[in-house]
């Protein structure tokens, strides 16, 4: 099954695509925390993009960088896209060559975003990502490492405008083509994060068993 996970910063994609990577046995891909890794081991790839972390990296760089993780073996059975396309240019290049099965679009309104984004932290080290509403610790509790801000969440403002302008027209474009799953999180804003998770997550599944015979 070949997923891409679509929506604002902060709207629980990466949360997710833990979970379906868990649950359907393929990897997760996360452009962003490929980006940030690449930062702070300080690589050609960091240097090049750190830049253009509270923007957009420019599509040639990411698509690229994509199509080259798609050919591992890995991804045989599928994957899981979190945080690509983000660009209808990057959509339409990537599906010159590629399928895509599913596009899960997670609708949030934009105070729940800047307040998750405002308390969420990252283990610096695996990538595990916590709130500050739900877990008040310093340190990661699965490998221990520092749990920091991450250094784009700071430009918050800036990151929503480019979503709006760059990313949103994605979800247009994807329904247009069939492709769409669509979950409205905002009527789930009462409820405990852990439950709120666990019920969204409940609806992926339901929607990708569907699909998933229809998947080759
Ligand atoms: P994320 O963790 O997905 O929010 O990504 C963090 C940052 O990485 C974004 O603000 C962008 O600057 C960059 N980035 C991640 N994915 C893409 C993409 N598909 N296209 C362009 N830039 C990206």
């Amino acid at each position: 099954m070949r997923i891409v996970l679509l929506g604002a910063p902060g709207c629980g994609k990466g949360t997710q695509a833990k979970n379906i990577s868990l649950f359907y046995n393929i990897p997760s891909i996360s452009t962003g925390e490929i980006f940030r890794k690449a930062i702070s081991n300080d690589t050609d790839l960091g240097k090049q993009v750190k830049k253009y972390m509270s923007t957009l990296v420019p599509d040639e760089i990411v698509v690229k960088l994509i199509e080259e993780r798609l050919k591992d073996e890995d991804c045989a059975k599928g994957y899981i896209l979190d945080g690509f396309p983000r660009t209808i240019n990057q959509a339409e290049v990537f599906l010159k060559n590629n399928k895509i099965d599913r596009v899960i679009y997670f609708k949030i309104d934009e105070e729940t975003v800047i307040n998750r984004i405002l308390s969420r932290r990252t283990c610096k080290d695996c990538g595990e990502i916590y709130s500050l509403l739900s877990y008040s610790g310093t340190h990661c509790k699965n490998c221990n490492g520092e749990l920091v801000v991450r250094s784009e969440d700071e430009k918050i403002k800036e990151r929503i405008d480019t979503y709006k302008l760059k990313t949103f027209p994605l979800v247009d474009y994807f329904r247009n083509k069939n492709l769409l799953f669509e979950i409205d999180t905002t009527s789930l804003k009462e409820t405990e994060p852990k439950e709120q998770i666990n019920e969204i997550f409940g609806l992926i599944k339901e929607d990708l068993s569907k699909i998933k015979g229809r998947s080759k």
